[in-house]
C-alpha cells in the first residue's frame, strides 16, 4: 500500500504566498487522490509489490499518472520552504553558469519555460550524468524519473490546481511566488 507521505511543513506555512486553502486541496485532495487511486488500480496486479519509482518505469496509463504524480508532488513539497535563508550550492551555482550563463539567465529561463508550458505539466530543472544541468517541460504526469537519462534536481507544478485558489489564472504570479519559496538546500542535495 502506498501512502501519503507527511508535508514537510504545515499547511499555513507558505502564507502568503501559497494559501492553507491551497495545500487543503493540492496535498489534501488532489495528492491524496493519486495515492488512494493507485492502491486500487494496483491491487492483485504484479505491480502491488514494487516500490513507487518501479511502478512508474515500468506502467502506462492509468497507473502510471497515478504513480508519476505522487512522486511528482512528493518531490515539488520539498522544493518548497517557508525558510527565508536558503541559498544554492558553490557547485549548484558553477554548473548553472556554465549551463545558463548566470543565475538571473537560469531565473529567467525557468520561468519563461514554465510560463509557456502549455496546459497541465511540470518545468524541471535537471542534471545529465556529465552535470549539465537543463529546464525541461513535462506534460499532464510526465517525469523525468521515467528513465535515468537525467536526474531531476528542482520542479515547479503548472497544473492550474496548483494557483488558481491563490492567482486566479495569472500563472506568472504563482512562478514569482514559487520562487520565493525555493528550498535551495533540498536542491542542493539533489545535486550532491
Ligand atoms: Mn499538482
Amino acid at each position: 500500500m502506498h501512502t501519503l507521505p507527511p508535508l514537510p511543513y504545515e499547511k499555513d506555512a507558505l502564507e502568503p504566498l501559497i494559501s492553507a486553502e491551497t495545500l487543503d486541496y493540492h496535498y489534501g485532495k488532489h495528492h491524496k487522490t493519486y495515492v488512494d487511486k493507485l492502491n486500487v488500480l494496483i491491487e492483485n496486479t504484479p505491480f502491488q509489490s514494487l516500490e513507487l519509482v518501479e511502478v512508474i518505469r515500468k506502467s502506462e496509463g492509468p497507473i502510471f499518472n497515478n504513480a508519476a504524480q505522487i512522486w511528482n508532488h512528493t518531490f515539488y513539497w520539498h522544493c518548497l520552504t517557508p525558510t527565508k535563508d536558503t541559498k544554492p550550492s558553490e557547485k549548484l551555482l558553477d554548473a548553472i553558469n556554465k549551463s545558463f550563463g548566470s543565475f538571473d539567465s537560469f531565473k529567467k529561463q525557468f520561468k519563461d519555460k514554465a510560463l509557456n508550458n502549455f496546459g497541465s505539466g511540470w518545468t524541471w530543472l535537471v542534471a545529465d550524468k556529465e552535470d549539465n544541468l537543463s529546464i525541461l517541460n513535462t506534460s499532464n504526469a510526465q517525469t523525468p524519473i521515467s528513465n535515468e537519462e537525467y536526474r531531476p534536481l528542482m520542479t515547479c507544478d503548472v497544473w492550474e490546481h496548483a494557483y488558481y485558489i491563490d492567482t486566479r489564472n495569472n500563472r506568472a504570479q504563482y512562478l514569482e511566488n514559487y520562487w520565493a519559496l525555493i528550498n535551495w538546500s533540498f536542491i542542493n542535495e539533489q545535486f550532491k
